[in-house]
């Protein structure tokens, strides 16, 4: 999925993205929104530093960001076809601060939202007194009131830039371990592996790795989340491995469990089987206007019915993209329904302390009729 001109992934449409934001603006009740999480400002915007704050108001829309960033802002937001649109505004915090007040006078807003999940106490109150401030010149009052998931929520479909971006995160990192596995045969350390790992993918085009890497090896293979280690692996055991790439700043994500040297035996043997069904139950399951709770069911009724209910304590899945947790969650609890754009994982484990663990993980991207797997690496363990 290039672009015609060969020069990249295929352009994004960022540039709709705010007229998006304004609608659920209103549906919230809200006259604008204070942004200032990084992926969402990314999103909405193309820029990509570390420091922004970016108001959105039914009329205009102004980026606050410090001098490090000021030549890279202009650049991005023109790439973005958002040069004339987005006011850009350098200044240090108290002139961002005014910058944003100002905003909210011109556009009159009653009600300004901020991001409930992400805003600290500390911010809330800093903006809530700055932002009332604003209101007393027009005399009405005007106050920050809680926003849940409005740039989320826009996020979960990826247009077909996002998708070129997201594949091609995951073939990095399906190639990237196609050219380390081999090394598991000599007896290498976790770390070994993880870093071997890492640095293929940064070779192969990676501006990074999406996660801490895991490989987790025989029992280690016990803890979900485990961090690599110094121990050896051996022939004929587990090896979990759960990494990614991010390309121009989308994620993949992929777990695959190895066994260097041979075949599995005895029960993980069988408890790789059993993960291998309930992940090809959770992929069958997945598909547009499917309850994502009902993918998790498919994986665990698998697991359940082998006896090792108990051992799947983590949900089935997420989705991915500019982070690499992101909406929509696939879990027992989730209230979500998966559409065409989504891009999620599923990625049920069996974990038993002191012996082992297995997981098997594949991003799926939804489309109209059914889901595509784009992780491509084979689940035929032995090599
Ligand atoms: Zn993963
Ligand atoms: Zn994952």
């Amino acid at each position: 999925m290039l672009a015609g001109n060969g020069n990249g992934p295929e352009s994004m449409s960022t540039a709709t993205r705010l007229d998006r934001l304004r609608y659920a603006l209103d549906g919230a009740g809200v006259d604008a929104i204070i942004v200032t999480v990084p992926a969402n400002i990314r999103y909405l915007t193309g820029f990509s530093g570390s420091a922004c704050v970016l108001i959105v108001t039914g009329s205009g829309s102004v980026a606050c960001t410090d001098s490090r960033y000021a030549v890279q802002i202009e650049e991005e937001l023109r790439e973005a076809g958002l040069g004339g649109e987005v006011k850009v505004v350098v200044g240090n915090l108290k002139e961002q601060e005014s910058a944003i007040v100002a905003a909210v006078r011109k556009a009159g807003a009653l009600r300004v939202g901020l991001e409930a999940e992400h805003v600290s106490w500390a911010a809330k109150e800093k903006w809530a007194k700055s932002v009332a401030g604003a209101a007393s010149a027009g005399g009405a009052g005007c106050d920050v009131v809680a926003t849940t998931e409005l740039v989320e929520r826009l996020r979960r479909c990826k247009d077909r830039g996002e998708l070129a971006r997201l594949e091609r995160a995951a073939s990095i990192a399906d190639e990237a371990l196609l050219s380390t596995a081999g090394m598991l045969a000599d007896g290498p350390t976790e770390s070994e592996v993880a870093l071997e790992l890492e640095t293929a993918m940064r070779r192969l085009g990676a501006e990074d790795r999406s996660f801490d890497t895991i490989v987790a090896s025989g029992p280690n293979g016990a803890k979900p989340h485990a961090r690599p280690s110094d121990r050896r692996i051996s022939p004929g055991e587990t090896v979990v491995i759960d990494f990614g790439a991010t390309f121009d700043g989308y994620h993949s994500d992929m777990t695959r469990t190895l066994c260097p040297g041979g075949e599995l035996h005895g029960q993980m043997a069988e408890v790789y089987k059993v993960v291998l069904e309930a992940q090809a139950a959770g992929l069958a399951a997945a598909g547009p206007g499917v309850a994502a709770k009902d993918v998790d069911e498919a994986c665990r009724d698998v697991i359940k019915a082998a006896g090792y209910g108990d051992a799947f304590g983590h949900g089935t899945g997420h989705g991915v993209g500019l982070e690499v947790h992101e909406a929509p969650v696939v879990g027992p609890r989730s209230d979500d329904t998966l559409e065409e754009g989504h891009a999620v994982t599923v990625e049920p484990g069996i974990y038993l302390p002191g012996i082992g663990g297995v997981r098997i993980e594949d991003m799926v991207v939804v489309g109209p009729a059914g889901t595509r797997v784009v992780t491509g690496y084979t689940k035929e363990i032995w090599r």
